[in-house]
């Protein structure tokens, strides 16, 4: 009887946790008649609203990841604010920012220059962390910082769409989850190194991916309107793949302007001529500013870009609005500027914090009031 009950509670237990891990119905391959912009779109290169080319804003993704201190800031400051693109709107860059040292004043800054604030983790720990990542940790590491974020920065929750997983590693299903459950729009953690030429466009998990799994586990199901924006890979001077720019292997020297504004160019070429895919600038500010060659080269990019009226750097959501509604170029560079509605910041200076992952006493800039301890994992807003 005692044997009985008890197997009985192993059943009831092994039912219960196969359905509460496996609800999720597996991804089939797509059907194009089925899924249909603006909410749905086949991994696929083909151009969304089957635009030609010429017709197709070339869209440049600048984006800068890890936390935003007041060593970075200067380089933003100098190289991005008061940009515009032909159209004479601001461009865009986002920023995946990770939680530990980050500045909140200075992030409330880059969202009132009209910049993209994203996530990429409270703790940022290590890659095997976040290979084994299930819902619940993909949801206090993104979930809470978006509430994190958005408190101490004082911008709205809604403005925070998108993620980048540290160190580009994929989670499988759970970080797709985690955004329907956190109200997030897109991710751009997935590299691509067999979809470069033409580009893969970004689309929606509804359906299977064709998109080649380098960090796996890759999502297996079908997660409708969970946008992703592939990292299409550059290719280095060794013909080498690489995801952000300054995980190229064979790259030109640091001060060798020339050589970056030429292997820049190499790059963005195979976009341009092709099939337009955005084309992804991936790359930490630490490496800008160490490398003067690179500085300067892709200060003459952006400088090149802007003026012509087929390219524009923007924000990797506005890419995607684009995406959901193609609209021929004609038409694109008539539409109004994206606008910001600046966000207020009474700056606090906090700390010294006690922190409950390190000895170390944190202090904190902040646009809100001060938090008790140094907010963390299960404790977004340090009470
Ligand atoms: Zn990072």
């Amino acid at each position: 009887m005692k044997w009985a009950l008890l197997l009985f509670t192993f059943i009831v237990f092994v039912v219960a946790s196969a359905i509460s891990a496996d609800v999720l119905p597996l991804a089939e391959p797509c059907d194009e008649e089925l899924c249909k912009l603006p909410d749905c779109r086949c991994s696929s290169t083909v151009i969304p609203g089957n635009l030609k080319p010429h017709e197709v804003p070339q869209f440049v993704l600048l984006t800068f990841d890890d936390g935003v201190n007041v060593v970075n800031v200067a380089t933003y400051r100098d190289i991005l604010y008061k940009r515009k693109n032909s159209n004479e709107c601001p461009i865009g860059v986002s920023f995946y920012i990770s939680h530990e040292y980050t500045n909140y004043e200075l992030v409330n800054e880059l969202y009132n220059e009209g910049f993209e604030i994203a996530l990429h983790s409270i703790t940022h720990v290590n890659q095997t962390y976040f290979q084994e990542a299930d819902y619940d940790r993909m949801m206090l590491e993104f979930a809470d910082q978006k509430t994190l974020m958005s408190h101490f920065a004082a911008i709205p929750e809604s403005s925070i769409e998108g993620l980048r997983i540290p160190f580009l590693q994929m989670t499988g299903n759970s970080s797709f989850q985690m955004m329907k459950s956190a109200g997030l729009r897109y991710d751009i953690t997935w590299p691509t190194t067999r979809y470069t030429d033409p580009g893969l466009w970004p689309y929606t998990l509804d359906y299977q991916s064709i998109q080649d799994c380098i960090t796996p586990p890759c999502p297996s199901a079908s997660l409708p309107g969970a946008w992703v924006v592939p990292m299409i890979a550059w290719t280095d001077l060794s013909n080498f793949p690489c995801a952000m720019v300054d995980a190229c292997f064979s790259l030109p020297g640091s001060n060798d302007e020339d050589g970056w504004f030429r292997f820049i160019i190499d790059n963005f070429e195979r976009h341009y001529g092709g099939n337009r895919a955005p084309f992804g600038f991936f790359i930490h500010e630490g490496t800008v500013r160490t490398q003067p060659g690179l500085r300067r080269a892709l200060i003459r990019f952006m400088d090149m870009i802007n003026s012509m009226s087929d390219v524009f750097m923007v924000n990797t959501g506005e890419m995607l609005d684009w995406v959901q509604n193609p609209v021929p170029l004609g038409e694109y560079i008539q539409k109004p500027c994206r606008l910001t509605t600046p966000a207020r910041c009474r700056p606090a200076s906090c700390g010294p914090l006690v922190a409950p992952h390190k000895e170390e006493l944190f202090y904190m800039q902040v646009c809100a009031r001060c938090p008790r301890t140094y907010p963390w994992l299960g404790n977004p807003l340090g009470e």
